[in-house]
């Protein structure tokens, strides 16, 4: 008996490290989920399809869990929406209408600052023009009185961001018609790989969008055709902004669930989430990525 105790000892060594590494390996193949906080409740705009559309989107993705944090209706008290915002990655805003409490903005404050990832979807950038912070972290912003003081016009002209400090309002768009979105940072962990330029489905292009644009990166813009009811300029679609640690993607599209839809939203969608919560993209680009022609959609 004496005997077989070393031989025993030397299998558990050995039966444990094998489990280690495949355990190891595992991690390694499958990444942790990240978790993600979609917030809604409120917009002039039709939050509660949307949402479902942006959920299914990011898991479906296979990287994201997600939960949904839905404030009180319009005019009711809001002193009682108090997200977690700590317990998340990467908090998806699909949100524009009433204020928060103080203590509910301390805490996004916070939770951006110190490394959360944050997305801003479409009409999120109309959200808080007063709160200072809050339009630092989305870089630009349109529409709720939104003007010169908020801070430039901000687009591209000839290779390169132009900041249009003329006096005027804040956001404005034509009809909706299916513009191209062109790249203009090709190097982005977002950008990197999808198609210098590809076709977005009828969708509203923001255009006039104004703020402080600090710490500010466009990745793509889209012509806002004067014929389409556009200012002639080279709008900015897709943006990111660093705020404290934290990372902030903002995509201007996605005006219903018709157009989160679209794999033109969807790619940089999921793409940008990730990349604001761990500063990474790890989704490759999809299959049916549209090409200059026409858009492509997915149903969920
Ligand atoms: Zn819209």
């Amino acid at each position: 008996m004496l005997s077989k105790s070393p031989y025993l000892k030397l299998f558990c060594v050995c039966f444990f490290a094998v489990f280690l590494c495949a355990a190891v390996s595992f991690g390694a193949d499958s990444p942790e989920k990240l978790r993600s906080l979609i917030v809604d409740g409120q917009n002039n705009h039709p939050w509660a399809e949307v949402t479902p559309v942006l959920k299914a989107i990011l898991e479906k993705s296979g990287r994201f869990t997600v939960d949904v944090a839905t404030s009180p209706k319009p005019g009711e008290d809001m002193s009682s929406f108090k997200p977690d915002f700590a317990k998340y990655d990467v908090i998806v805003m699909n949100y524009t209408g009433d204020e928060w409490s103080a203590e509910t903005q301390q805490a996004f404050e916070k939770f951006v600052a110190e490394g959360g990832g944050l997305t801003i979807v479409h009409a999120a950038n109309n959200a808080f023009p007063n709160w200072k912070e809050y339009n630092l972290m989305i870089g630009l912003g349109g529409w709720g009185g939104r003007n010169e003081k908020s801070g430039p016009y901000v687009y591209w002209e000839d290779g390169k961001v132009v900041r249009n400090t003329e006096p005027g309002h804040g956001g404005s768009h034509g009809p909706g018609w299916e513009f191209l979105i062109e790249l203009r940072d090709e190097e982005h962990p977002i950008t990197k790989r999808l198609p210098k330029a590809f076709r977005h489905c009828n969708d509203e292009l923001y255009d006039r969008l104004r703020g402080p644009a600090e710490n500010f990166t466009i990745l793509a813009t889209a012509y806002a055709d004067p014929d389409k009811g556009g200012t002639g300029r080279h709008e900015p679609m897709l943006m990111v902004i660093d705020y404290g640690k934290g990372r902030v993607f903002h995509i201007a599209m996605g005006h219903a669930g018709q157009q989160c839809k679209s794999v033109s939203f969807i790619a940089p969608f999921e793409r940008g989430t990730e990349w604001a919560a761990t500063g990474k993209v790890t989704l490759p680009v999809p299959d049916d990525m549209p090409g200059v022609d026409k858009p492509t959609f997915r149903e969920f």
